[in-house]
C-alpha cells in the first residue's frame, strides 16, 4: 500500500514535514511520494501523518501498490 498525491496539491510543504520516513519530496510542481519508502506510518502510532496534515482536500489519497 502507498499513498500518492494529485494535482489538488499546492506545495505547502505540511506533508513532507510530518512524513517520518522522508517519503515525500517535492516536486514540479507538485509534491511527490515515493510508494518504496512510504510505509503508510505502520510503524508509528497514529496513522498517516500526510493526510490530516494536508489543507487540499483530496490531495493524498490511498493508492494500491501494485
Ligand atoms: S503515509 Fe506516512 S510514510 Fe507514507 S507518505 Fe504519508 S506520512 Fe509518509
Ligand atoms: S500537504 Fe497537501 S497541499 Fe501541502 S504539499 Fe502535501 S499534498 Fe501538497
Amino acid at each position: 500500500m502507498s499513498f500518492m498525491i494529485t494535482d489538488c496539491c499546492t506545495a505547502c510543504d505540511a506533508c513532507r514535514l510530518v512524513c517520518p520516513t522522508n517519503a515525500v519530496s517535492k516536486g514540479s510542481p507538485i509534491y511527490k511520494i515515493d510508494g518504496d519508502t512510504c510505509n503508510d506510518c505502520a510503524d508509528v502510532m497514529g496513522g498517516p501523518r500526510c493526510i490530516p496534515s494536508c489543507p487540499e482536500a483530496g490531495a493524498i489519497i490511498f493508492k494500491p501498490k501494485a
